[in-house]
C-alpha cells in the first residue's frame, strides 16, 4: 500500500504508516492549523505562549509517543516524527518544546523503574512538561567534562552545580537532571537524576534571549545543596552517560523531523511566490536559476523524509541507531539551513521582511545544526564509526 502520496512534492514514498500513525498526523495537522500556526509570529516577538499550551496539553499532545497504560496516544517513533513534522509546519518553537520533553520522557521510560514510570509518566502525557539537563557553561560538546555534581550522604543525594542552555527551563515540573557521582571516573563517572521544579535548592536562573525558536523557553538551572531521595537516581549509578547518549540517538530523529517540517514550510512560501511573481516579463518560477534552487530544496526534503521514516523504523525495532541518527541530523539540519536561505533568496526584499515568515525560519533553522550535538561533533561520530568496524 502506498501510505503518503505528497501531490506538493510530486513524489511517492513508499512507507507504510498504520491507520492509528495517520490519524494522529491527521488530528495534529488540524490542530496546528487551527491553533499554532496563527500564532508563530506572536511568539518570535513575545515568547512562549501559556494559552497555547493549555491547549497542547487538553488536546493530549503531550503524551502522543507514551503507551496507553501512561495516559500516551500508543505511538512510536515514526509517529512522534509524523507529527513533529507537522507541528513544525506550523512553529518550530513548539515542535523543539516538545521535542525536549519527548526527550526525557523516553529516558523515564526506558530506564525508570516501575515506581517512577507510574509517578510521572502520568503527569506527562497529561498537564506536566519535562526537560533534559546535560549542558553548563563549561561543558556542552564535551559532555563528560560536566561539572555538576552528586554525593550519597548516608541517606540523601545531594546535588550541587548549573546547567546552561536547558529547553523548558522554567516550564516544566520534571528535570533529568546528568551530575557527576565519581570525580576520577570519565563518562562512568556521571548519574541521571529526577529533579522536581519544587525542590527545595532547586532554582531557575538566565532566560536566554535568543536569535531563533523564541516561542520556546531556554534557561540556565541552578541547583543549591539540593536534598534527593535515594528513589530520585535513574537508571544505576555511573549510568547517566549512556542513558543521555542513548537518548540523544533518539532524540535526533525527532530534530531531523522538525527541521523537515521547517524545510516544507519555507519551500510552500518560496513555490507560492515564484509562481506569483513576475520579473522580465514572466513569473520568476520559470528562471533557471530560481528553478534550481526549488529543485534542491526537493532533492534535501526528500532524502530528509526517506532517511528520517527508517531511522524512526529502526528505533521502533530496537536496532541500535547512533550512526543513521547522526547521519539523518547533519544532512536534515544543513538541509533546512540552505532550504530557509534559498526561500529568502527567492523572495528577494520580501525576504528579508518580518512579514513573509522565512527570515524567521531561517533564524529558527540555525538551532538544529548546533543542539543535540553539533554537526562538527555528529560528523566526528559517523567519521570514527565507519572507520572503527
Ligand atoms: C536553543 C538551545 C537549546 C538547547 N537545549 C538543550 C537542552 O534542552 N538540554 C541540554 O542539555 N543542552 C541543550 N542545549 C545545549 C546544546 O546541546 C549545546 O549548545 C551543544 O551541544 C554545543 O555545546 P556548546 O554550546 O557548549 O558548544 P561547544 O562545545 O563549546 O562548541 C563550540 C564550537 O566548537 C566546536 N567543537 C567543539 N569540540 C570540537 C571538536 N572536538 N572538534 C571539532 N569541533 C569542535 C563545536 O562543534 C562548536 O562549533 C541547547 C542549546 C541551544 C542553543
Amino acid at each position: 500500500m502506498i501510505a503518503d502520496l505528497n501531490k506538493n512534492k510530486g513524489c511517492i514514498m513508499l512507507f507504510e504508516f498504520t491507520d492509528e500513525q495517520k490519524m494522529i498526523q491527521k488530528m495534529v495537522k488540524e490542530f496546528t492549523k487551527n491553533e499554532i500556526k496563527p500564532l508563530d509570529m506572536e511568539m518570535d516577538r513575545n515568547g512562549f505562549n501559556d494559552e497555547l499550551w493549555k491547549k497542547i496539553k487538553e488536546n493530549g499532545l503531550l503524551g502522543i509517543p507514551l503507551p496507553e497504560e501512561y495516559g500516551g496516544a500508543g505511538g512510536n517513533a515514526v509517529t512522534g516524527a509524523l507529527a513533529l513534522r507537522e507541528i513544525s509546519r506550523g512553529s518550530a518553537s513548539v515542535a523543539v518544546t516538545l521535542d525536549a520533553h519527548w526527550l526525557a520522557t523516553d529516558i523515564v521510560f526506558h530506564h525508570g523503574t516501575r515506581e517512577q514510570k507510574e509517578k510521572y509518566l502520568h503527569k506527562a502525557s497529561e498537564d506536566s512538561i519535562f526537560a533534559f539537563a546535560l549542558t553548563e557553561p563549561s561543558a556542552g560538546s564535551d559532555a563528560a567534562g560536566i561539572q555538576s555534581s552528586a554525593e550519597f550522604d548516608g541517606t540523601h543525594w545531594v546535588l550541587n552545580g548549573t546547567k546552561a542552555w536547558i529547553t523548558n527551563g522554567g516550564i516544566s515540573d520534571l528535570y533529568i537532571i546528568l551530575a557527576k557521582t565519581d570525580e576520577k571516573k570519565s563518562t562512568k563517572g556521571i548519574s541521571a537524576f529526577l529533579v522536581e521544579a519544587e525542590t527545595p535548592g532547586f532554582s531557575v536562573g538566565k532566560k536566554e534571549d535568543k536569535m531563533g525558536i523564541r516561542g520556546s523557553m531556554t534557561s540556565e538551572l541552578i541547583m543549591n545543596n539540593i536534598k534527593l531521595t535515594k528513589e530520585s537516581l535513574l537508571g544505576k549509578v555511573g549510568d547517566g552517560f549512556k542513558i543521555a547518549m542513548m537518548a540523544l540517538d533518539g532524540a535526533r530523529i525527532s530534530i531531523s523531523a522538525i527541521a523537515l517540517g521547517l524545510s516544507e514550510a519555507a519551500r510552500e512560501i518560496a513555490v507560492d511566490y515564484a509562481i506569483q511573481r513576475t520579473a522580465f516579463g514572466r513569473p520568476i518560477a520559470q528562471h533557471q536559476s530560481v528553478q534550481n534552487m526549488i529543485a534542491n530544496m526537493d532533492i534535501g526534503i526528500r532524502n530528509t523524509e526517506l532517511m528520517m521514516f527508517d531511522t524512526a523504523r529502526m528505533k521502533d525495532l530496537e536496532k541500535r541507531h547512533t550512526k543513521e541518527a547522526a547521519m539523518l541530523k547533519i544532512y536534515s539540519s544543513e538541509t533546512t539551513m540552505q532550504t530557509c536561505k534559498d526561500a529568502i533568496q527567492i523572495l528577494g526584499g520580501n525576504g528579508y521582511s518580518r512579514d513573509y515568515h522565512v527570515e524567521r525560519y531561517l533564524r529558527d533553522a540555525k538551532i538544529f545544526e548546533i543542539g543535540e550535538g553539533t554537526s562538527e561533533i555528529l560528523r566526528m561520530l559517523v567519521g570514527s564509526m565507519s572507520l572503527n568496524k
